[in-house]
C-alpha cells in the first residue's frame, strides 16, 4: 500500500499501549498496525503547514517567513514566562494569544530519561507526555494561565533538569522513580503567588506504556534532507518517534511540512 501527505504530528490515545495515528490526507493510518512491517519513507517536497507553499521548512513546520509572522509560532509558546495576554499585551496577535494562553496550564514532572519539569495546557494532558516518551510523569500545580506556569518552570528549573535526552529515551535507559517524592521536594521553590495552586495530595503519578517490541541498544536518526528514502522494519513507537529494527530512528514532528511517500 502506498499512502502519501503532508507530515504532521503523529495523533495519540492512552491505552496499553499508547495508540498512535499518522492522518496521510485521504487515508487516517493506525501506526501501532505496522509494528514488524517494513515501510519505506520518500521525502516529495515541502508543503509549509502556514502558506502551503513548496518552501523549506524552517521550525514547527512553518517555512521561515511564516514562522516570524504566525501568532502559532510567538516566544511565548517555547518560554511560557513571556506570556503578556493577561496583560492585555499582544505579541502578534491578542485574540489567539488570549486563547492559547488564558486557560488551565499545568506545571509537571515527566521521567522519559531523567526527572525534568515542563509545562503544557491543561487539555494537553496526557499528549504531551505522550509526545515526549514520558514513561512517568506528575502534575505540581494547575493555574489558570500561561504566564503563572512559565515563571513556576523558570524557577523549578533552577533545582532539576527542563531537557529530555533522547537518546537514552529511545534505547530506553531509564529509571522507575517516586515523582510525588521528587514533587514534594520542589515544592519549596514554587513562586509564592503560585504556592495556592499546588496540588500536594491531588495529583498521581501516571504510566504511560509506549509500543515498542524491542528498544535498539545504538540510534541513528534520519535526516530527510540528507538521505531522501529510507526503507527499515518499524519496531516501535515512543514519543513522536517511530524506531527502526537497524537502529534507525525518526522524529515525525521535526518533520511537519514535508511531503512524504509512505509505502508499507
Ligand atoms: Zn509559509
Amino acid at each position: 500500500m502506498k499512502y502519501a501527505g503532508v507530515l504532521r504530528k503523529m495523533s495519540t490515545e492512552l491505552g496499553n499501549p499508547i495508540q498512535y495515528y499518522l492522518d496521510m490526507e485521504s487515508d487516517f493510518l493506525v501506526v501501532n498496525q505496522l509494528l514488524n512491517k517494513k515501510i519505506e519513507i520518500t521525502f516529495q517536497k515541502y508543503q509549509c503547514l502556514s502558506c502551503g507553499e513548496d518552501k523549506k521548512i524552517f521550525r514547527q513546520g512553518f517555512c521561515y517567513d511564516c514562522f516570524y509572522k504566525m501568532p502559532q509560532a510567538g516566544d511565548w509558546i517555547m518560554r511560557p514566562e513571556l506570556s503578556q495576554a493577561h496583560l492585555e499585551i499582544e505579541d502578534r496577535d491578542l485574540e489567539f494569544e488570549k486563547s492559547m494562553q488564558l486557560q488551565p496550564h499545568v506545571v509537571y514532572l515527566a521521567n522519559s530519561s531523567n526527572v525534568k519539569v515542563g509545562v503544557t495546557r491543561k487539555a494537553q494532558i496526557p499528549t504531551r507526555w505522550i509526545d515526549q516518551g514520558a514513561h512517568e510523569a506528575i502534575e505540581i500545580v494547575e493555574v489558570p494561565n500561561r504566564y503563572l506556569a512559565g515563571i513556576t518552570e523558570v524557577a523549578l528549573k533552577e533545582h532539576v533538569s527542563d531537557k529530555t535526552n533522547w537518546r537514552k529515551m529511545l534505547t530506553n535507559e531509564v529509571k522507575d522513580l517516586d515523582l510525588n517524592m521528587e514533587k514534594e521536594k520542589l515544592a519549596q521553590f514554587i513562586p509564592e503567588e503560585v504556592q495556592p495552586y499546588f496540588k500536594d495530595l491531588h495529583s498521581k503519578e501516571v504510566e504511560l506504556d509506549f509500543p515498542v517490541l524491542q528498544y535498539p541498544k545504538k540510534i541513528k536518526s534520519l535526516n530527510l534532507d540528507k538521505t531522501q528514502q529510507y526503507s527499515g522494519v518499524l519496531i516501535g513507537i515512543k514519543g513522536q518517534y517511530l524506531i527502526f529494527e537497524d537502529g534507525i530512528v525518526f522524529n515525525v514532528r521535526n518533520y511537519e511540512g514535508y511531503i512524504v511517500e509512505l509505502k508499507v
